[in-house]
């Protein structure tokens, strides 16, 4: 099992809204410790940096929008849907899950480029324990290198390959 450590939400608070927009930044190549599992020229699929759930990835349009839906035609809504849809198989496929969690949160005031995370909660989590719970930062996030996150992401990266 995977060691949790301590979350800093004050410093993680500080640098989303005084940062440019990551999304952007990893579509232009600047990383910043991120590992990014799929892209084309519609979406881009990355592990969460952070993650309270060991497989946690983030769907996201490449082109900077903010709207969950007010900024795409229904077409593109779909569009990117299918990318979820394919990641989410994916991550179902290359970890151990009873259950996906797909949801978009985010704020006008960080992390304004909308997202979609695909959570998978692992088997025997208590109920109180899952869903919002499953997702608080607050409660530790999972302590893994970047070896192993280059690993997980090429994991799904490949699952997701078999797919497509
Ligand atoms: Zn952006």
């Amino acid at each position: 099992m995977v060691d949790r450590k301590s979350f800093d939400m004050d410093t993680y608070i500080h640098e989303i809204q005084n940062r440019p927009c990551f999304i952007c930044e990893m579509v232009a190549g600047r990383l910043n410790g991120n590992h990014i599992i799929y892209q084309d020229d519609l979406s881009i699929a990355f592990l969460n940096k952070y993650p309270t759930l060991y497989g946690y990835a983030l769907v996201a349009p490449v082109k900077h929008k903010e709207q969950v839906t007010g900024d795409f035609s229904i077409d593109e809504y779909l569009s990117l849907q299918r990318s979820v849809y394919q990641v989410a198989e994916a991550v179902r496929k290359s970890v151990t899950t009873e259950r996906i969690y797909i949801l978009s949160w985010g704020s006008q005031e960080g992390n304004r480029h909308v997202h979609w995370h695909v959570a998978p909660l692992p088997y025997g989590v208590q109920f109180r324990q899952q869903q919002l719970e499953a997702l608080r930062a607050e409660n530790g996030i999972f302590e893994l290198s970047d070896h192993e996150m280059a690993d997980l992401a090429e994991r799904i990266r490949q699952n997701m390959a078999l797919d497509m």
